[in-house]
């Protein structure tokens, strides 16, 4: 039985002055209640009333290294001690930049802020300003942050969660209250995986089309990956009709390879976002791609601004936690990967010794759990027929096996875990699905 006394009394004083009682909303969603932590090392999480887990929320997604990373941490605060942000340009940036480039396999050029929403809102801004286009292509279930012209159906985000595909091609619902009733207009909503419809769709709207964003593989809804053609077709189309192509690598920059998701999938894309693992758990993120686009920041024609973009300590950060995934040849990967997939394939074992129906889709370090009626998900209208309440009281249950998860299924794994950690959350997994039905 999980104590959580003292996280219960935080969370009620929390509440008085901390609007909604958390930080960010999604962190509201977690049960039995939001947890506070104490402190972290590695790959583990302890928590204010002295319960350990092994961590596979990792912060969201950032934290690629593990806890308080030893290099990582070495670099911030040597960083810190020569001041925070300047105001003024520094060393940090070029080094920065020039590694990106290097690593990057689309990037000619970069910009940094600092998150991923405002990567986005920078991308979204300079195709518009290349093509002098407005409308830009989105997919349902796809998540590009939460600024008022792009967010929309998004799992879990109130009003959009129940939009399926064909209701999507008409309506582009708001995804929250508040949410400027035209701030969605330019947005031409699609179901991802679709290459008939992505290609009618291009091809008879391109003299409106400025881009197409898509997350190279679905992370946000099931982690589904894309079908065998279907990112060369989006490649080839938008070249062909004159659209910026973005994959938004939030999630999958240097999390699916060091050069992200494009170099592993062998795809150029015009432009892409990057933002959590470049950081290792420091707010940093980046727009990276062709110079015929990057160039309307040199004029500044497309404004691109933030008071602490490229500061002293986020560059520290994103150059120490690059250069540790660098390090043998990137030998990280394999091995973040080899977890991952003797976890999921413990888990697929493991459901179906004991009877429960449930889909597990990995790729690299990353995947998603679901409980479901189906052999396969590879789709969003399929992802959407899975039981995410049963899922909710699963992770419920695995804290008091000490493991921490996401309550909506998706998993991460950082350069921390070990195959002990494995081994330790396959045995909590097979007691908690034994109790699941209870
Ligand atoms: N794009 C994708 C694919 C994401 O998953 C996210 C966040 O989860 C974002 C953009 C927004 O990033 P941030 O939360 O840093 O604003």
């Amino acid at each position: 039985m999980l104590t959580i006394e003292h996280s219960k009394s935080k969370y009620e004083q929390a509440k008085k002055h901390l609007a909604g009682g958390v930080a960010s909303s999604l962190r509201a969603s977690m049960k039995p209640m939001p947890l506070y932590a104490e402190s972290a090392q590695g790959a583990r999480l302890r928590d204010v009333d002295g319960n350990e887990y092994i961590d596979y929320l990792l912060g969201f997604g950032p934290l690629i290294l593990g806890h308080a990373n030893e290099e990582l941490t070495n670099s911030i605060l040597a960083a810190m001690r020569k001041g925070y942000t300047y105001g003024l340009q520094h060393d940090g940036e070029i080094e920065l930049a020039d590694l990106l480039v290097d690593i990057l396999p689309c990037a000619d050029r970069v910009a940094l802020s600092g998150s991923g929403t405002e990567a986005v809102m920078l991308a979204l801004r300079l195709a518009r300003a290349h093509t002098g286009k407005h409308k830009i292509v989105r997919f349902t279930g796809h998540y590009h942050g939460w600024s008022d012209s792009i967010f929309t159906s998004f799992p879990g985000a109130g009003l959009s969660e129940s939009v399926t595909s064909e209701e999507a091609s008409s309506v582009v619902p708001p995804g929250t209250m508040g949410q400027s009733v035209n701030s969605l207009n330019d947005i031409i909503l699609l179901p991802w995986n679709d290459p008939d419809v992505l290609e009618s769709t291009l091809r008879s709207h391109a003299s409106e089309i400025a881009a197409v964003i898509s997350e190279p593989v679905m992370c946000n809804s099931g982690c589904i990956v894309p079908k065998p053609g279907y990112l060369e077709l989006m490649r080839q189309l938008t070249e062909e009709l004159g659209i910026v192509f973005i994959l938004d690598e939030v999630i999958t920059g240097f999390r699916l390879a060091q050069g992200g998701a494009h170099e592993r999938f062998g795809i150029k894309p015009d432009l892409v976002t990057i933002g959590k693992a470049m950081g290792g758990g420091i707010a940093i993120s980046a727009v990276a791609g062709k110079a015929e686009l990057m160039k309307y920041i040199d004029t500044s024609a497309v404004s691109h601004l933030g008071t602490l973009n490229g500061n002293g300590v986020a560059t520290a950060a994103a150059l120490a936690t690059i250069r540790e995934l660098a390090k043998n040849n990137g030998s990280s990967y394999r091995r973040m990967e080899e977890l991952l997939v003797s976890l999921s394939t413990g888990i697929r074992v493991l459901l179906h010794k004991h009877n429960i129906p449930g889909v597990v889709n990995q790729i690299g370090p990353v995947f998603h759990m679901m409980f479901i009626n189906e052999h396969e998900v590879n789709d969003f209208d399929t992802f959407n027929k899975r039981d995410a309440g049963k899922y909710a009281k699963f992770a419920e249950l695995m804290l008091s096996e000490g493991v921490l998860l996401r309550p909506n299924g998706l998993w991460y794994v950082s350069t921390a875990h070990e195959q002990a950690d494995i081994d330790e959350t396959l045995l909590a997994i097979d007691r908690v699905l034994g109790q699941l039905d209870e």
